[in-house]
């Protein structure tokens, strides 16, 4: 193998150690939750990688995820890692166009058959046989099946790949479907949100080169490592939720000492995401550490549950009596602690069965 083509021949032209190379590799490993080991496995696969290729189609969307992931993290390892794959078609970022940029396209797909990954943002539009997306005269629906079989993997980035996103909100006039609705005999990961989390891209791309398959999903098809949780499990305004603090409005007191913003219409406690942990903008910060609460972006039919400032119409939380209670005592402290376990427990065994629209009824 010609080093000169690995990724870490390229981060060293950028000035990146292999010592900080193997903590971002550590870093990743943990916020997958794979074994200690992982990290140095995953560390010398992607250094030898010879840049996988990567097709991504953009169907029914904004170009926000794209924006997200192309202009969140740079100039991070994990950006040059982004750039160090084969990104083969991507006509936001392509310089080719017309022509050039198809035969581009139909190239790569017959040369890399079976071993390319398929990344894809947008919906698929089905109506009027798929006229209503098309790409150089031709539907998405048509690409996709074309292109869709002939995938190592399938990426679905942000929520309209994942679930038909706003183009399926109500009434839905261009048939938007998802694209595990129309291709379902390849692996396919969805990376839902609106806009999703760069990293859990660059996360799942690096499972992929190391490890050959994609990581461990959930039954919605996320990768269980980043929507294992939700917003409200790791959210630090927690504390508040459970002594029962409430902002009642976006600019009373409350709010500014940083209270739950349950009350206001926060989705967190119905979202799937990493958002409170892994957060954005080089773990800046996330929306509801801006002051605003979780709209549920990364759950399906976010967009038509809406009530983005209707709080959820959930029982209320008992245990944030038990809470208020438990200054009395360490015995009452142990007593919540166990009850917390219990609620969060309970709240996940009835999202198993509940979507975020179901919640909102
Ligand atoms: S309801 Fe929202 S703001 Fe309150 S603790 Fe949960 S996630 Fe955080």
């Amino acid at each position: 193998m010609n080093a000169n083509g690995s990724l870490m021949h390229k981060l060293a032209l950028q000035g990146v150690s292999r010592r900080s190379f193997l903590k971002y590799c550590a870093t990743l490993a943990t916020l997958m939750a794979l074994p200690p080991t992982a990290g140095r496995a995953m560390a010398e696969a992607l250094a030898q990688a010879r840049r996988p290729s990567v097709i991504w189609l953009p169907f029914q969307e904004c170009t926000g995820c794209t924006e997200s992931i192309t202009r969140s993290h740079s100039p991070s390892i994990e950006s040059m890692i982004f750039d160090t794959i084969s990104l083969d078609y991507q006509e936001t970022l392509m310089a080719a166009a017309g022509h050039q940029a198809e035969e581009v396209l139909h190239k790569v797909v017959e040369e890399n058959a079976g071993k390319f990954i398929l990344i894809i943002d947008g919906s698929v539009a089905t109506g009027l046989d798929g006229a209503y997306s098309c790409i150089a005269g031709r539907s998405n629906l048509d690409l996709l099946r074309e292109v869709g079989p002939k995938a190592a993997a399938i990426v679905a980035v942000g929520s309209c790949a994942a679930y038909g996103g706003i183009p399926k909100a109500k009434p839905n006039p261009t048939g938007a479907v998802a694209i595990s609705d129309i291709i379902r005999d390849k692996p396919i990961v969805n990376i839902p949100g609106c806009p999703p989390i760069p990293v859990v891209m660059t996360a799942v791309l690096a499972h992929f080169v190391t490890f050959g398959k994609l990581p461990e999903l959930d039954r919605l098809g996320r990768p269980r490592a980043f929507y294992g949780e939700t917003i409200h499990d790791r959210c630090y305004r927690r504390p508040f939720y459970d002594q029962g603090k409430f902002a009642k409005t976006f600019d009373d007191a409350g709010a500014r000492q940083g209270w739950c913003l349950f009350e206001l219409g926060c989705k967190g406690p119905v979202t799937y995401n990493a958002c409170a942990h892994v957060k954005w903008n080089a773990q800046t910060s996330f929306p509801i550490e801006s002051g605003h609460g979780c709209i549920g972006c990364s759950e399906p039919d976010f967009w038509d549950a809406g009530g983005f400032y209707k709080a959820l119409s959930m029982p209320a939380d008992p245990l944030k009596f038990v809470a208020g209670a438990a200054v009395a005592g360490a015995a009452v402290g142990v007593a919540v602690s166990i009850a917390n376990r219990a609620r969060k427990g309970a709240a996940r065994a009835a999202h198993e069965t509940a979507t975020l629209a179901d919640l909102e009824k």
